[in-house]
């Protein structure tokens, strides 16, 4: 259970939720009070690590900001619920099309002994049993019949369940991608990451994290609007999706304007060298005002490599990237540090 505070404890959160969410202009509803009610009782550390920094900042949170804050981090926790019901659903759906495929070839063979039957019956030439073997006779015969439509009515169960497998692949490889920029989402993230995690290092190369953040991006959302804010993050997403081009490494958005790479078997080398590609990519990618065509504004990045150590969890690992993205920004922007 994700809530395990008692009635008591509860009540206590609630006056601290309604309380937060007097103070700003997000209308007054469950998504608003559960980023608040998780904020009050302390069981989201990523949600308290942003919310500490927006209050920091005095910012004002309206419902779409509140909307950014619960998709970020409340929302992908449900992810291996997700995995666990499609991956229940996907093996209901195999057992049923096994069975489907068993009857039908239970039926079609019956088909086949009706046939033979229906011809020895119709060689036999005795005028005592004629009229009660015609009788026989057209019984079998429709009998084949329904054996047919009983047939058909399986495959086309069959294939539809497959359809159904199909789709449910895809809605599930579609729940672990970001619909801006086309990268992993945070649940996608978090996976591969843990996946990474529990593989043990070989001798040459451990896997490497590299976190990235656009420098600025505030300043880019308050001097253009969120629109070309958003346009900057799709152009991103294409940068990365055209820079991260072994199919062992990933991309992901891990929230808001902060992206990662997941490189099992890496070296330092090969990380740092693919997060400066990006950079660079970065760099010359152009904002171009819809219509006019004249450029609007160019960005940067700046990125922090980590390599996985032994006894590094996935937060060590995190937090070691995000380390070494602050040491860049600290030290001018523009630029990717190792820790
Ligand atoms: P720094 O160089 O230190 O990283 O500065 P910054 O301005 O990039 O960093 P900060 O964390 O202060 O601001 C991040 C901004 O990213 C604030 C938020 O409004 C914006 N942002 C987050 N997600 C989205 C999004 O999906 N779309 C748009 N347009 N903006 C977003
Ligand atoms: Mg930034
Ligand atoms: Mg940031």
């Amino acid at each position: 259970m994700r809530y395990e505070q008692n009635k008591d404890r509860s009540a206590e959160v609630l006056r601290l939720t309604l309380a937060q969410m007097g103070k700003h202009p997000a209308a007054f509803n469950p998504i608003t009070f559960t980023v608040w009610y998780e904020h009050a009782a302390g069981i989201n550390p990523r949600l308290n690590a942003m919310l500490q920094r927006l209050e920091a900042e005095q910012a004002v949170l309206d419902d779409e900001m509140v909307l950014r804050l619960y998709n970020q981090c409340i929302a992908p926790a449900d992810g291996a619920a997700l995995e666990r019901i499609s991956s229940d659903m996907q093996r209901l759906m195999a057992g049923v099309v096994q069975t489907a495929t068993n009857t039908g070839q239970h039926a079609g063979a019956f088909g086949d002994q009706l046939d033979s039957l229906t011809a020895t019956l119709a060689g036999t030439d005795s005028p005592q049993l004629a009229p009660q073997l015609q009788d026989v006779l057209s019984g079998v015969m429709k009998m084949r019949g329904s054996v047919d439509v009983l047939q058909q009515e399986f495959k086309a169960s069959k294939d539809e369940i497959n359809r159904l497998r199909l789709d449910l692949d895809r809605a599930r490889s579609e729940a672990f991608v970001d619909p801006l920029t086309g990268v992993l989402n945070r649940r996608g993230f978090d996976q591969k990451l843990q996946r990474m995690v529990a593989q043990p290092a070989s001798a040459d190369s451990q896997g490497c994290l590299v976190m990235l953040d656009i420098d600025h991006f505030k300043n880019v959302n308050d001097t253009h609007g969120h629109l070309i804010g958003d346009k900057v993050l799709q152009a991103l997403g294409e940068v990365l999706r055209n820079t991260v081009t072994d199919p062992a490494h990933v991309a992901a958005r891990f929230g808001g304007e902060e992206f990662a790479i997941v490189m099992p078997e890496a070296t330092v080398v090969q990380a740092t060298a693919l997060a400066e590609a990006v950079r660079n990519r970065t760099r010359a990618m152009r904002i171009r005002q819809r219509g006019s065509n004249e450029v609007l504004l160019t960005v940067t990045l700046s990125g922090g490599v980590t390599a996985l150590k032994p006894g590094d969890d996935e937060q060590a690992l995190i937090a070691r990237a995000d380390a070494a993205l602050y040491r860049a920004k600290r030290s001018g922007r523009d630029r990717v540090t190792v820790e």
